[in-house]
């Protein structure tokens, strides 16, 4: 092994999805030196994936309370009620914390649009284009480029220990078997919640970037780090099955809030679109397991997400304007989704749980934090659509304030 130098700095950020970025800009804004490890490139993660939306109590009609009853609801009353409580009060100025660094949210008419997606009594769900995960990334990252946090691309986090009153990290740069020490008065993990990885291993596909792995976690843990609904793993309803090129590809929610309508191999509808992921899931396997499902040219089960009643509701162009990425990747691949259905799966999505948090995304481990997918506690036993990247900003922010504090 290679030793190569050393470095200290008040904050060690694990990871640079929307959780970790947001931590390394919110710890510089505080006043601490900041050093950023990331497996692969800066911003790469599931974070640039997300393409429906950020939900946050901003709409006319809309409340905190409602926002948080929606959220409390759909985990089954399994989250930590302080932390959605947080989530929900916080929504409104981390949509305006990410207008300030540049995200362009998509308006009608000067008015912010919203959309009412599963699981949500109001239309909350705010969308920059069709790729707001994408655009988040983009104006993170000018962020943490422009914050001064040093940023070590291509290096993992291989070990954690405690040191003195701090920690000593053990990063592996470029894969290339040589090793870094970065010694830290607080480290906040942003690693994402690894959910590829353990798909992975049971064979099975997750609409997960290919960093999603669980080593992170796994290492807090074994640090004696408290875990929370740990095994509550989401799976997005609608992962396409046909064609083979889009395989796993989660066709958003979005479509289902336009009117896309879900259809067993009779065409009878069977489960409110509207209802949370979790419920549309199941009902999904349910129908298949019960013999009521469709078939792929390769006998792929699944069932008819009915895509052309969105352009029979709302007029024709309506899918080429308002869901243009989703057309063209399809478009690509051969199918018109606008005069044909698409045949859909659920496929394993989102880590409900992860590391016990406190509302200042402390962990129980003394001055490591976690932010975004990795923490537990949020959601319970069940995310609702665009609650995650509204977590990561609400979660990486404070991750990043209160690791600063503790380093001063
Ligand atoms: C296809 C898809 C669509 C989605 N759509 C939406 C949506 O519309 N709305 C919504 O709210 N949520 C959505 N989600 C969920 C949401 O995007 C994620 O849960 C959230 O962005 C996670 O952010 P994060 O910062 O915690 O993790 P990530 O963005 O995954 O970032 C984790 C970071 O940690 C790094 N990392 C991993 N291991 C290590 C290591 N050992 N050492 C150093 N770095 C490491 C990775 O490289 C990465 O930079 C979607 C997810 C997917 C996959």
């Amino acid at each position: 092994m290679t030793s190569l130098s050393d470095a200290r700095a008040d904050v060690l950020v694990v990871g640079s999805g929307g959780a970790g970025m947001s931590a390394a800009v919110s710890a510089r804004e505080a006043g601490a030196s900041v050093v950023v490890v990331t497996k692969s490139a800066l911003g790469a993660g599931n974070t640039g994936r997300a393409q429906g939306g950020i939900q946050a109590a901003v709409g006319d009609d809309d409340t905190v309370e409602s926002h948080y009853e929606d959220t409390f609801a759909a985990g089954h009353r399994a989250a930590r009620p302080e932390l959605v409580r947080r989530l929900a009060e916080s929504g409104p100025e981390a949509i305006r914390w990410l207008e300030s660094l540049g995200v362009a949210f998509t308006r009608d008419g000067g008015r912010l649009r919203l959309l009412r997606c599963g699981g949500a009594s109001r239309r909350r769900l705010l969308q920059a284009g069709e790729r707001t995960g994408a655009e988040m990334v983009k104006a993170l990252r000018a962020a943490v480029r422009a914050s001064g946090a040093e940023v070590w691309e291509s290096t993992a986090l291989a070990d954690l220990e405690p040191e003195g009153d701090g920690w000593r990290a053990l990063v592996a740069p470029g894969g290339n078997g040589s090793r870094r020490t970065v010694r830290a008065r607080a480290v906040v993990l942003a690693a994402g919640g690894g959910l590829r990885g353990e798909a992975e291993a049971l064979g099975v596909g997750s609409t997960n970037h290919p960093d999603a792995t669980p080593e992170v976690l796994r290492l807090a843990l074994a640090l004696g780090a408290q875990g929370r609904e740990l095994d509550s793993w989401q799976r997005h309803p609608t992962g396409s099955v046909w064609p083979e090129a889009l395989a796993g590809y989660a066709l958003p929610e979005t479509t289902r809030a336009y009117g896309a309508t879900l259809h067993d191999a009779d065409g009878e509808r069977f489960v409110d679109e509207l209802a949370p992921r979790d419920v549309v899931a199941q009902a999904i396997i349910d129908v298949v397991a019960a013999g009521r499902g469709a078939a792929a040219p390769d006998g792929a089960p699944g069932v008819w997400l009915d895509t052309p009643a969105i352009d029979r509701l709302n007029g024709d162009g309506f899918t080429a304007d308002r869901l243009a990425y989703v057309h063209n990747r399809y478009r690509k691949a051969g199918v018109d989704i606008t005069r044909e259905r698409v045949l859909v799966y659920p496929v394993l999505h989102y880590r409900n749980g992860g590391l016990a948090i406190d509302e200042d995304a402390a962990t129980t481990l003394p001055g490591v934090f976690a932010a975004g997918e990795i923490a537990g506690g949020v959601h319970g036993a069940n995310r609702l659509m665009g609650n995650s990247l509204l977590d990561t900003v609400v979660y990486g922010r404070r991750a990043g304030r209160g690791a600063a504090a503790v380093a001063r």
